[in-house]
């Protein structure tokens, strides 16, 4: 007999019945409907309504997935969208306009345009970290650019799960939109099916379990990966500015759990201790002596997450480097922020991806160091750099590969819809956010129009030599 763990992961949604909603979207993306002005506008202008009037239930949910403090709810994941919906709304039609192109003398005369086409059906994996922003800010993307869409969100944040699908079922047009819930069995139904994008967010192996199954059927993908972002700090900064904005970045984005959070910071010897007191002392500012009954941090997904955090914890050479916080209370799932000093560059808390509170601290002999190692590793999704240095910004902005860049601040980039979102290398490929999403979604036809006169005969056969002289 199942048990009852066996029965809510028993598969509920099979290849077979995959294929038959793909089919039906199809049909539906063929009849053409969804590559009308009217009706991105009003899938697009649902999706606000769905994000201001279930307001409530959105934080709610986000609550019961991960503990996810109201203001971050509010801030980084409904405002976010909100902002995302009101700029597709505004700037569609412009979007959606052909762009005039430049002929040449060769096809003189002509004119020519690129026409942003809407590539089909698409397929949305989203992850459980920001739950209800990463699946609805690509699905803005996608309806936007015109295509049928399915969502599929993240199992591990299961609140949130059944609250898009319910509310997508009920506000959106069921013909071109829909939600699939589920896990590995369901996605990996989802992923037999030929889509015309796949976009997903989330780790790197199963981003390369997306890739191969979207090369069966030369599917173009969107990664929205990871990978170990990296904070360089020089000296001579306005230390506690800089500490708060480290700490808003790291704990204030879901106590560590996003993708672009700090993941470590590189400082040289002797401004680390610096560092490392005007850290604890905004840190107690903000979240008290007892940061594990703060309601201002999340608490750690899921007991999963919890044991690898621990682990990376509690790692012999790594033990002893605690220089702040390390506390924990399994039971709530909950570690406070925590800070460590000098561990290994070989310690499996430096070889992974941390996505928790963990902050530790590598130094340098000179700051520059810090670039060749970014360098040296994976490229990571976001690099920040604390300094007043000009010539070492401009040295940071020249040499250092990673998704974006931030200097004097972190994770800022992400809210600035004029600029692509997305990695580079092993964090990730194409990216997304404002028109960029819109591009994601599209295909940008190359048109030529050309009339009768002017017809050179020189490209007609037969090629004598006279016209080789031309
Ligand atoms: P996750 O466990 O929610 O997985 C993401 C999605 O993959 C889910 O929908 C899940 O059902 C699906 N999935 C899991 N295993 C699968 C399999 N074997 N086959 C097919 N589908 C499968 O999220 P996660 O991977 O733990 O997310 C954390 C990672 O995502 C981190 O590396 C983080 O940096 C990255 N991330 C990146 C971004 C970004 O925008 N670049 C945003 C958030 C998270």
């Amino acid at each position: 007999m199942a048990t009852a763990t066996e029965e809510v992961r028993r598969v509920v949604f099979d290849s077979r019945e995959a294929s038959a909603m793909v089919e039906e979207l199809r049909a539906s993306f063929g009849s053409g409907k969804t590559r009308s002005y009217e009706w991105r506008a009003s899938q697009l202008n649902k999706l606000e309504k769905v994000t201001e009037y279930h307001e409530a239930e959105i934080i709610e949910a986000l609550r019961s997935d991960l503990s996810k403090p109201e203001f971050e709810s509010f801030v980084q994941e409904i405002g976010m969208l909100k902002s995302s919906c009101k700029l597709a709304l505004r700037q569609l039609k412009s979007w959606m306009k052909p762009e005039k192109a430049k002929t040449s003398i060769t096809t003189f005369p002509s004119s020519a345009e690129i026409v942003s086409e809407p590539l089909g059906v698409v397929l949305i994996i989203s992850a459980w970290n920001y739950p209800f922003l990463l699946s609805l800010d690509p699905v803005v993307g996608a309806i936007a650019a015109g295509n049928a869409v399915v969502l599929k969100p993240s199992e591990l944040a299961p609140a949130t799960s059944k609250l898009l699908a319910r509310l997508l079922g009920e506000y959106m047009d069921s013909s071109s939109v829909r939600v699939i819930e589920g896990g590995v069995a369901e996605t990996t139904a989802l992923l037999e099916q030929k889509w015309d994008k796949i976009c997903y967010t989330g780790n790197g192996r199963v981003g390369r379990i997306v890739m191969a199954s979207a090369a069966k059927h030369l599917t173009p993908v969107l990664l929205e990966l990871g990978g170990k972002c990296p904070v360089v700090v020089d000296s001579g900064i306005n230390l506690q500015v800089a500490s708060r904005r480290i700490i808003v970045g790291k704990w204030g984005c879901n106590n560590g759990q996003a993708c672009i959070s700090p993941d470590h910071i590189l400082t040289t010897k002797d401004f680390a201790p610096i560092l490392v007191d005007a850290l604890k002392q905004e840190l107690d500012s903000f979240y008290g002596k007892n940061p594990l009954q703060s309601k201002d941090l999340s608490r750690i997904v899921n007991s999963n997450h919890y044991a690898r955090l621990t682990k990376l914890l509690d790692e012999d050479k790594v033990s002893g480097k605690i220089v702040h916080g390390g506390e924990r209370d399994i039971s709530n799932l909950r570690i406070a922020p925590t800070i460590l000093l000098d561990v290994p560059q070989d310690s499996l808390i430096m070889q992974e991806e941390i996505f928790g509170p963990l902050l530790p601290i590598v130094t340098v002999d000179k700051v520059e160091d810090s670039f060749d190692l970014i360098n040296s590793g994976s490229k990571p999704l976001a690099a920040y750099l604390f300094t007043n240095d000009k010539k070492l910004k401009d040295q940071f902005v020249r040499s250092v590969s990673a998704g974006g860049l931030v200097i004097n601040d972190t994770t800022i980039h992400l809210a600035v819809p004029s600029l692509p979102f997305g990695g580079v290398g092993e964090s990730g490929m194409g990216a997304y956010h404002g028109k960029f999403s819109f591009e994601a979604f599209s295909h940008k036809k190359a048109v030529v129009y050309r009339g009768f006169s002017g017809d050179a005969s020189v490209r007609y056969p037969p090629y004598t030599k006279g016209k080789l002289s031309l």
